[in-house]
């Protein structure tokens, strides 16, 4: 849970501790627009995707179902900076599909937390294969972290691609060939 006077306050301090005076008029209200961005932007801390991935309709059909190019943002734990970029989620249902908005739903829950891009990627297959049991799950992220585009390393433009498969994505190697085809790549 968010406790904005916390983030308040320790915005205060962290804008004196680099020797800023906080009382100037550009800096007056940002320790309290932060907080209220934070509760935005980490808005998923709170929420799970199962209301969304269990709202399923029957199919016949048990073709693979590919929703790519999601845009997502989230922020990396390790240096409260943002990391943005696609997610591309697939699976192959087991007589149930979802809406197609809902796979950007699960995206965006897991995505508005504290994260590390590898743990984003697993949640959201995982989340797939609890709520919506289909019989196999393929996300892939691509993503551009401000921790290494601004400081260190700066490579600019350069992409984290993290890639996890589960269920029958994991045995068999021509859905993940279709998943790229699919994919266009
Ligand atoms: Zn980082």
């Amino acid at each position: 849970m968010i406790d904005k006077e916390k983030i308040r306050q320790a915005v205060a301090l962290l804008l004196e501790g680099m020797g800023e005076d906080k009382h100037r008029e550009g800096l007056m209200e940002t320790p309290d627009r932060i907080a209220r961005m934070y509760e935005e932007i980490f808005a998923g801390m709170e929420q799970t995707p199962e209301q969304a991935l269990r709202r399923t309709f029957e199919t016949s059909d048990c073709g693979m179902v590919l929703e790519k190019d999601i845009v997502f943002y989230s922020t990396c734990e390790h240096h409260l900076l943002p990391f943005y970029g696609k997610a591309s989620v697939a699976y192959i249902p087991d007589g149930r599909v979802v809406g197609l908005s809902k796979l950007a739903r699960t995206v965006e829950v897991y995505a508005r937390r504290l994260q590390l891009q590898e743990r984003l990627t697993a949640q959201i297959a995982d989340a797939l294969m609890q709520y919506l049991k289909p019989k196999g799950a393929m996300v892939m992220l691509e993503a551009e972290h401000m921790c290494m585009t601004m400081r260190g390393v700066k490579k600019p433009g350069a992409q984290t691609v993290t890639l996890v498969t589960r269920g029958e994505f994991a045995k068999n190697q021509c859905l993940q060939e279709q998943f790229w085809q699919m994919m266009g790549r």
